[in-house]
């Protein structure tokens, strides 16, 4: 019998002991994952488990969601909110950092969690959208007509159910200069079961134009339910896109971000972000510098014709936009 994402996402591998067993990982390593579990707790989805090589301690896929002893040591120049997003944040769930879009962390749960995220110290509780933060973040949107697209983040927007969205969209299109909903998620990455017709229906149904950014890292992550998920969403009218995070020892060369551009061509996702790594407490293990970065993208870059080829990219606290980085040193 088929499982709904309610199902698979409740019976997420939730324990170091788990994912040890599950994928056969040496017994040795359940002290490490232990010490690393403690700080962020492990979660993964079977989808997403059945993507991972059994037995083999370095792949890609493990390595974004295995708790790791490197956790626990405090780096120098690592931080707990690296993109200072506690001083943009005039309502609570709502962060204001550019011009014409806001952000809202829709949900403080999140299908998978992966250990590099800028938001694993996040204060989801002291965020959380309730019914009457949604109506500020209205009166908030209203009077400000710069905003003309919103951001559902978090968290993962899309672990919340689809009768919150669809309160939360028919409070935003009484907005009338909003625009577009940007839809950032890890969700139907990781369980592709998320899409349903339910879903799709509630989106395009709304005024609001939707856009979905997928946060994909590996080749690997890519498989025919995600295809198959994405063709609907697709088929529905609604572009999507994809942003990485660069991570050591996960994606960080050329040739496979090279086959990441194609494979995600080939499900119909556009590359769009690569971003550059947020110095965030217990993630230094997974830094690529900035130089590294852009020396890697230079590869890229011969590999990929201009239209597959994600833009290098860092957020830098107080600016406007997104910072380019400098790819010509
Ligand atoms: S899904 Fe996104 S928000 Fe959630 S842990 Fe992963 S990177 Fe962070």
């Amino acid at each position: 019998m088929n499982r709904s994402w309610q199902q698979l996402f409740s019976e997420s591998v939730l324990s170091p002991e788990q994912l040890i067993e599950r994928l056969q990982l040496p017994p040795e390593s359940l002290s490490d994952l232990i010490s690393g579990n403690r700080l962020f707790q492990l979660r993964v989805p079977e989808p997403y488990l059945n993507r991972i090589i059994p037995g083999d301690i370095t792949d890609p896929l493990l390595l974004q969601v295995m708790p790791q002893i490197a956790e626990t040591i405090a780096t120098s120049g690592y931080v707990t909110d690296p993109l200072q997003e506690k001083s943009n944040n005039p309502v609570p769930g709502l962060i204001h950092k550019y011009k014409s879009r806001i952000l809202l962390i829709t949900s403080g749960a999140c299908a998978v969690n992966c250990r590099y995220c800028f938001r694993r110290h996040f204060d989801y509780q002291d965020n959380a959208l309730s019914k009457e933060r949604i109506q500020q973040v209205q009166d908030y949107i209203q009077q400000d007509t710069h905003i003309n697209e919103v951001i559902l983040s978090g968290g993962d927007p899309l672990a919340t159910s689809d009768l919150r969205l669809k309160q939360l969209l028919n409070s935003l299109e009484q907005v009338t200069h909003l625009k577009r909903v940007r839809i950032h998620t890890r969700f139907p990455v990781v369980i592709p079961q998320r899409i349903t017709d339910d879903l799709i229906e509630i989106l395009t149904a709304s005024r609001l134009k939707v856009v979905w950014v997928f946060h994909i890292n590996h080749p690997q992550e890519i498989d025919p339910l995600l295809t198959e998920a994405t063709k609907k969403l697709i088929q529905a009218g609604m572009p999507v896109l994809n942003q990485s995070v660069l991570l050591k020892k996960v994606n960080d060369s050329a040739n496979i971000l090279a086959a990441l551009s194609e494979s995600l061509f080939d499900a119909g996702i556009q590359p769009y972000y690569l971003h550059a790594f947020d110095l965030v407490q217990g993630a230094s293990h997974f830094n690529v510098t900035d130089e590294q970065a852009i020396r890697i993208w230079q590869a890229l870059q011969k590999e990929l014709p201009g239209f597959l080829l994600p833009r290098l990219v860092r957020e830098i606290p107080g600016r406007s936009s997104k910072t380019i980085l400098n790819t010509d040193i």
